[in-house]
């Protein structure tokens, strides 16, 4: 052990924050540590899923890490299996004297780290934790009373009083100094997918924020709610598994702020609001761990769900008759992401259209979307069924026709994922059924033979779902 570090051998478990730059356990190893080992840990199953969206992107940004790992002198070692058997087999194959990770805020993930934690003092080693995933940690965000906020906006006004306080990011020495380890079977580049396919994610994601301030951030505040235009950062998938660090990403936008015009300046405030809105979720799960598994308000935690497989299968796969609903449902499973507002409409009709539970959509997004966050998905599902924090009324129950002239008026965001629909003039693209019948042959879109018709009738379940959240009161 040198004389100022307190460690010799240091292993960077890398989970979630998978990119070097401004990474806190990388760069706290680095400082405490003569050498440091940077680790993955990949569940068996992983190699064998089927590859969504999501694990697509997942494996790019893995292989991005390891490309940036290499430049700096050293490799992504990579060990199999659970967690929690697998960092002290390492420990102990390693010789290592401490494990460096990011911290995580949901409470299985918290106890899990806690028991790793004792097992590995056992073994002589140390697990230390990160803050990383958010800019302000929880405790540091509290009311008054010391209690954590439930409502979002004395909650972001708390929040942006200690705004000068988010860290400033912090980049990487362009050398690590690791450990030389012979067997390079236990390195990534043994895995088959590793060295195919794309793996820059962290500069794409570098990339997106700079166009996204430059191009975008002027006008976030109105075209951020338009699905078919590209008003929005994509940063999501990066926030999601870190390949950018959230501090990187709101500097740069307070940086651009001081540099913008008044009228822009508006947009890239919402834009921080937004941001906020992450933290606020973060924050949620960490006070409230129970919203996880239920209803985070109590009276709604009885509801009665439909069990309507094929309503559920039809709403999956984009074929309930809705236009815009279908649009965002194949978003989801041809890219991995969809907009926010198509989000939002399709979370409502689902819960208070097909009176399917929120925790069944929540599930599909979360296997589906490249962004998948168990705080910001849980936040949105809750918050569309109206049982969460701050939630959208449980009475407010979106027209998913209105949603869509008021948000896609002439149609693109519907034509570019429903190819059936994309002969329409706007004035019937988001209600086929209102066609006649040789309107419809005209068009190639018979209702009922080229495209469904609407699964539900949109007037009739408003009213049952009014009557089923009232029983609930
Ligand atoms: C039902 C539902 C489920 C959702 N599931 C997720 C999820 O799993 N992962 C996820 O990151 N976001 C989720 N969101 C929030 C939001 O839809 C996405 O963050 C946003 O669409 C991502 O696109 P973007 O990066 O272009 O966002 P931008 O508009 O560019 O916003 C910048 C960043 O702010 C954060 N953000 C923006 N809107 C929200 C919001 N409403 N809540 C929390 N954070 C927000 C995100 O980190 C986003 O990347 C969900 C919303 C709903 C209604």
């Amino acid at each position: 052990m040198s004389a100022h570090r307190p460690y010799r051998r240091i292993l960077v478990w890398f989970r979630r924050a998978l990119r070097v730059d401004d990474n806190p356990a990388l760069w706290n190893a680095l400082h405490d540590g003569d050498e440091v080992v940077p680790l993955l840990c990949l569940s068996n199953a992983s190699l064998y899923q089927k590859l969504t969206e999501r694990r697509k992107f997942l494996r790019s940004a893995i292989r991005g890490l390891d490309a940036d790992l290499r430049d700096r002198g050293t490799a992504l070692h990579v060990r199999m299996g659970n967690p929690a058997v697998a960092i002290p087999a390492a420990v102990a194959a390693y010789q290592a004297d401490a494990v460096y990770a990011v911290a995580l805020h949901d409470a299985p993930g918290m106890h899990r780290d806690a028991r790793l934690k004792q097992e590995l003092a056992g073994m002589g080693a140390a697990l230390i934790l990160w803050p990383d995933r958010v800019m302000r940690e929880a405790n540091q965000v509290l009311n008054a009373a010391g209690s954590p906020y439930k409502v979002f906006t004395p909650y972001k006004r708390a929040w942006l009083h200690g705004a000068d306080d988010v860290p400033r990011p912090v980049s990487l020495p362009r050398q690590i100094r690791s450990a030389a380890i012979a067997d390079g079977s236990q390195l990534l580049a043994a895995l088959s997918w590793a060295s195919r396919g794309p793996g820059d994610e962290a500069v794409g994601a570098q990339r997106l924020l700079r166009a996204f301030l430059k191009n975008s951030a002027a006008h976030y505040s109105v075209r951020r709610d338009i699905p078919g235009v590209e008003g929005t950062s994509r940063l999501s998938p990066h926030l999601s598994v870190g390949t950018i660090s959230i501090r990187r990403v709101y500097w740069a936008a307070r940086e651009a702020a001081e540099h913008a015009a008044p009228s822009a300046r508006e947009g890239i405030s919402t834009f921080i609001s937004e941001l906020i809105w992450r933290e606020f979720y973060y924050q949620v799960l960490l006070h409230f761990p129970h919203v996880l598994e239920t209803a985070f308000r109590e009276e709604f935690r009885k509801l009665r769900w439909s069990e309507n497989a094929r309503h559920f299968a039809q709403w999956s796969e984009g074929m309930t008759g809705y236009p815009i609903v279908d649009a965002a449902m194949r978003q989801l499973l041809q890219e991995g992401w969809m907009h926010n507002r198509a989000r939002m409409i399709v979370a409502s009709f689902l819960t208070k259209d097909l009176h399917i539970s929120w925790q069944r959509g929540e599930q599909h997004f979360f296997r589906h979307l490249a962004d998948a966050d168990l705080a910001s998905n849980n936040g949105g599902w809750q918050w569309a069924a109206g049982t969460g924090t701050d939630a959208s009324p449980w009475f407010r129950i979106f027209n998913p026709v209105l949603q869509a002239k008021k948000f896609d008026p002439d149609g693109t965001y519907v034509r570019r994922y429903v190819p059936e629909l994309r002969a329409l003039p706007a004035s019937h693209i988001h209600e086929p059924w209102s066609m006649n019948r040789q309107e419809q042959e005209a068009h190639r879109c018979v209702v009922g033979k080229h495209y469904p018709r609407p699964l539900v009738d949109h007037h009739e379940q408003r009213a049952k779902t009014m009557m089923i959240y009232k029983q609930s009161l």
